[in-house]
């Protein structure tokens, strides 16, 4: 189902809690969410659509690909960029790390760990922010 975007900073500067297998849903919603946003958006956070637990979603080309509970294990390359975000008016200055590694859960909660470089690595550390409660 695809949900309406959050963009009341007191509900997306809480930290989420971590999502369980009961959550199911909420990730399915959050995937259709992204795709019917997909002409600008290529990330997104359960909070996005008013859900306090740890999920993100974000696409490569036209793979959309969710995480459950993802952390940051080690990050490589730090640089300055400028990001936008679908709650947030405008562009806005911030650090990001070429290289990460992150732990999560897939879709089946099944245990991964991937490394990811470049833009889709600059997509997740913005969407894990979302989950800690950090707006850029
Ligand atoms: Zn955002």
């Amino acid at each position: 189902m695809i949900r309406p975007i959050c963009k009341d900073t007191i509900i997306l500067g809480k930290k989420s809690v971590p999502a369980t297998r009961a959550d199911g849903l909420v990730i399915a919603d959050l995937l259709d969410t992204l795709k019917a946003n997909a002409d600008r958006c290529v990330g997104m956070a359960a909070n996005m659509i008013g859900v306090n637990k740890c999920i993100i979603t974000f696409s490569i080309g036209t793979i959309t690909v969710p995480m459950v509970n993802p952390v940051i294990v080690k990050r490589a390359d730090p640089y300055e960029t400028e990001e936008g975000c679908l709650s947030l008016d405008g562009v806005r200055k911030t650090t990001r790390y070429r290289s990460i590694e992150v732990e999560f859960l897939d879709r089946d909660f099944k245990k991964q760990k991937k490394t990811f470089t470049g833009f889709p690595a600059q997509i997740i550390q913005h969407e894990i922010d979302h989950c800690n409660g950090i707006l850029i």
